[in-house]
């Protein structure tokens, strides 16, 4: 999506050869002009495969999340990484490590949101070694919910998030692809 890869290219910064930081327009302030256009663009890929919930996990997932959500008329959950007092006891668990935060998370969707009629969207912000996702679907897994993808927003194509995910059967699609992050610069996969 061009006017995803433009806005990376001039307002991303390369943290290491690792990371990239976009936290002017997904991680913390947020475009929500850009959020639209990156509903429709998956929407568009979706709108006959008759999705019922879009999935995500707190907290940068959920602003893509929300626009496609909105594009194809369903609800949106995210995975809560804390668990609430509000929250029902009945819960789906899955055990995330965070590639940024270096930490392990149980993350959680109350039962009563997924269920075995459900046909998913699991969405989120980056595609690193793949741990979010991976955790995601097997949530959706514990609720007998099937998945139609993996929606990435950014994809670090040069850690191995994509063929983990694809070995175990998942179609990844994401909207920028990046070879690497080498000399400080986003390179993108052509
Ligand atoms: P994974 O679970 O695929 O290893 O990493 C994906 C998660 O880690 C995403 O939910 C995202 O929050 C975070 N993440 C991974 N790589 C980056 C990065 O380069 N920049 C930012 N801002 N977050 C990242």
């Amino acid at each position: 999506m061009k006017e995803l890869l433009d806005k990376i290219v001039s307002d991303g910064t390369v943290l290491q050869e690792d990371v990239l930081k976009v936290d002017s327009f997904l991680t913390h302030q947020i475009d929500p002009k850009l959020m639209s256009l990156i509903g429709k663009n998956f929407a568009d890929k979706y709108r006959d495969k008759k999705i019922t919930k879009v999935v995500t996990i707190e907290s940068s997932g959920i602003a893509p999340a929300v626009f496609i959500g909105l594009e194809l008329d369903v609800p949106v959950i995210f995975a809560r990484k804390q668990k609430s007092l509000t929250m029902s006891t009945e819960l789906l668990t899955a055990s995330v490590h965070s590639f940024t935060k270096k930490q392990t998370n149980e993350i959680s969707i109350s039962t009563k949101f997924l269920t075995s009629e459900d046909h998913v969207l699991v969405v989120d912000d980056f595609l690193a070694n793949g741990q979010a996702a991976l955790g995601l679907v097997e949530l959706c897994s514990q609720a007998g919910a099937s998945v139609e993808a993996i929606n990435i927003v950014i994809e670090k194509s040069f850690q191995n998030g994509r063929s983990l995910l694809e070995e175990k059967g998942y179609k990844v699609d994401s909207l920028a692809r990046i070879e690497s992050l080498k000399d400080n610069k986003v390179h993108f996969i052509k």
